[in-house]
């Protein structure tokens, strides 16, 4: 059904229905700024989201536009780049892989961040698979996604003013947002049952445009089903274990089904997670029921698909009792063809029989295995030992495909058009290109740093809105705005720190001794300020006090509103965050951060990494281009542990940091500092992009796959 349908436009401008609803628009500057130049004010205030402006605008406006010359020769231009972007062959896939462009790659994934209109994810889990799916639509992967239509998404984040974190859930107006009902031929609501227990529950999907890439959201919000399963898609990570079990069902094996009802055969399957693992089982008791036997329908099944971990702690992974499998499977294990004692043995450790793991059943079911970075692939392959242990721990069959960050999404719009000046006008679509990116060097220091000044103000600009915003419309006390910001300074040396608040991330490590980092802070003429945002899962008591903890130090006047916490942490604040401070902190414990992605967005813009050596700046690191903190790992005692690594951090803000920005010439400029971002732009964006993720999937794993199918 096409929902742009039901939106009234003039006729010279009829197919900005089509744009917006497809979000190929949120990474074009162009689009952008036809939907933003209709009405800025309703732009801003529907958060940037042109179907619901659409809606809203006035109609004489609208007709004034398509009456405006200047206007109409940007819808011109910005329609054919778009009908060019999402139809044209000639993209990286087709013109490599001509024979394989009808092979279907099904990306099943628990969370997809494609843009702030659709609350569809918590995390970095969520803007890595969105991310993902923009590139494939960019590099023309035949790739369809699979994933879950939340309404009512994950939480907004409001602080109290003790500095407690309470979640809000909003009801997402379905008729807003850039969805379409996915029907039958005959125009009825497609469904698909998947039994659960005794009783079967229906799920349906909406369709969401992402460019090229289709993703189909599951719903099981319908009269048909009992009230009690009506909510499972309702919010991500909100229930209990059974609802997990049960919202991993509906996806995994739900998933499998609406592609198939829709006439889908993909030739590979990629699950993004161990979420999504029960696809890989719904896919053997699919080919048992066509008559192939057990052993062999396994062997197919792993041999076509691929599985992506992405947690590096036993913990971390999601585990089931097995009285809730046999409660959900009992009917299931028979149309597989095998017994309880089989479908247990698939989804658990040898060591561990009575929990089971979704990591281990992706792990058994799919021939291409991967971390998500180097170190974290050897991780894995010391974490999964047991899966292989006639094995060496080094030949442990689990590779690793480092992330990366979708670059026109997340490089601002000023340095993308500063490119275009000085790297070329093709530079985008050549970004993965090493050499090109020697040209950075030729960029006058002024014009960068220029533009970085411009960014800085922007985000403190906004984070000033979000304080005055809170301290009107909702009469919270006067050091609350305080807390939230209200004091920041453009001047300052600006340091981010913002990310999910959880134990291993270490948020307070900063304040680990804070008489010395008050002096850090607080020095004459060299001062230093540090935003945080995050949310933490709500759950997550320790992560909350966390929060609370940072909260309560923002307020302290001894720190002279140098500290603030931005509330409600998302996709949108993130853009400004990862383009405006000047430093991008992040000190996870060692080994705990598989990849991480939010430094990767900052290096782009030239924001400069401080970091521990794990995950992606492991090896992106390379001396010249930001700092690594080193952490002694033989050190057991982990207080001792996180005191030295906090240490080692104020050493390298007090000795290199503070001291390089603050080294200005006669025009204000600090060329030490503006050689180290272009250092970083120069050898980071081409490597940790989603461009080369999706490269180095395709080139090792799907044409693998693809060649598998055909054996
Ligand atoms: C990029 C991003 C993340 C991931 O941050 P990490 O530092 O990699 O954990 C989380 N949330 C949002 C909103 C992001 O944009």
């Amino acid at each position: 059904m096409q929902s742009s349908r039901k939106l009234k436009l003039p006729e010279r401008i009829q197919g900005l229905g089509e744009l917006a609803y497809n979000m190929w628009w949120s990474w074009h500057i162009e689009p952008r700024n036809l939907f933003k130049s209709l009405d800025r004010y309703l732009w801003k205030s529907t958060g940037h989201n042109p179907v619901k402006l659409l809606k809203e605008i006035p109609y004489h406006r609208l007709v004034a536009c398509a009456e405006d010359a200047n206007y109409v020769a940007m819808y011109n231009h910005a329609m054919t780049a778009f009908k060019e972007g999402i139809t044209s062959p000639n993209t990286w896939f087709e013109n490599e892989y001509p024979q394989y462009k009808d092979n279907l790659i099904a990306y099943f994934s628990l969370e997809f961040a494609i843009q702030s209109s659709l609350p569809l994810y918590a995390g970095g889990l969520g803007v890595l698979a969105g991310d993902y799916c923009k590139e494939a639509s960019d590099l023309g992967l035949p790739l369809v996604g699979v994933g879950f239509m939340y309404p009512q998404g994950y939480f907004h984040q409001h602080i109290s003013q003790d500095g407690w974190q309470n979640e809000e859930y909003d009801q997402l107006d379905f008729a807003d947002v850039a969805l379409s009902r996915v029907c039958t031929a005959e125009g009825k609501l497609l469904t698909v049952p998947v039994p659960l227990d005794n009783v079967s529950v229906y799920v349906s999907a909406w369709e969401l445009k992402t460019g090229r890439v289709k993703l189909y959201l599951l719903d099981t919000n319908l009269d048909e089903n009992p009230q009690a399963y009506r909510g499972l898609s309702a919010r991500l990570y909100g229930g209990d274990r059974e609802i997990r079990l049960l919202q991993e069902l509906v996806m995994g094996i739900g998933g499998v089904r609406i592609l198939r009802a829709l006439g889908l055969n993909p030739a590979v399957w990629h699950a993004n997670e161990g979420h999504t693992s029960f696809m890989l089982l719904e896919r053997v008791r699919e080919l048992v029921q066509q008559g192939t036997d057990f052993q062999k329908a396994i062997s197919m099944v792993q041999a076509t698909s691929i599985f992506t971990t992405h947690t590096p702690v036993p913990a971390g992974n999601d585990t089931f009792s097995l009285d809730l499998v046999d409660k959900y499977f009992h009917n299931y294990w028979g149309m597989m063809g095998i017994d309880r004692d089989e479908f247990i043995k698939l989804g658990t450790l040898e060591t561990e029989r009575n929990s089971y793991n979704m990591t281990v059943l992706g792990l058994k079911l799919a021939d291409y295995r991967n971390g998500v970075s180097k170190l974290h692939g050897e991780v894995c392959r010391k974490m999964w030992h047991p899966l292989w242990p006639d094995k060496a721990e080094d030949d442990v069959p689990i590779d690793s495909v480092t992330n990366g960050v979708h670059v026109p999404t997340w490089i601002s719009p000023q340095f993308k058009v500063l490119f275009y000046g000085h790297l070329g006008a093709d530079w985008l679509e050549k970004h993965d290109d090493h050499t090109m990116w020697d040209k950075v060097d030729s960029i006058p220091d002024a014009q960068i740093w220029a533009l970085h000044r411009w960014l800085k103000i922007k985000l403190i600009s906004s984070i000033l809105d979000r304080a005055r915003q809170r301290w009107s419309a909702d009469h919270v006390l006067p050091i609350q705005p305080l807390a939230m910001g209200a004091l920041m300074d453009t001047e300052a040396l600006t340091i981010g720190f913002c990310r999910r608040f959880t134990e291993y991330k270490r948020p307070t490590l900063i304040f680990r001794d804070i008489e010395r980092l008050k002096k850090i802070l607080n020095r004459e003429l060299q001062p230093v300020q540090i935003i945080f945002a995050g949310k933490a899962h709500p759950s997550d008591e320790y992560g909350k006090r966390l929060i609370q903890e940072v909260y309560n130090i923002a307020k302290d006047p001894n720190f002279c509103g140098r500290i603030a916490f931005v509330e409600d942490y998302d996709m949108h604040m993130a853009r400004d965050l990862v383009a405006g401070v000047d430093v991008w902190l992040n000190n996870p414990r060692v080994l705990m951060e598989a990849s991480g992605t939010s430094g990767q967005k900052a290096s782009l813009n030239g924001v400069l990494h401080l970091s521990v050596l794990d995950g992606w700046w492991f090896e992106g690191y390379n001396g010249l281009n930001g700092w690594a903190v080193t952490e002694n790992t033989d050190n057991c005692d982990i207080a001792d542990r996180d005191r030295r690594t906090a240490d080692e951090i104020y050493n390298i803000l007090e000795n290199k940091i503070v001291p390089l920005y603050y080294e200005r010439d006669l025009n204000g400029i600090p060329a030490g500092w503006v050689k180290m971002m272009k250092e970083t732009m120069r050898s980071n964006t081409p490597v940790f992009t989603a461009r080369r993720m999706a490269k180095e999937y395709t080139q090792r794993f799907y044409l693998n796959a693809y060649q598998n199918l055909k054996a």
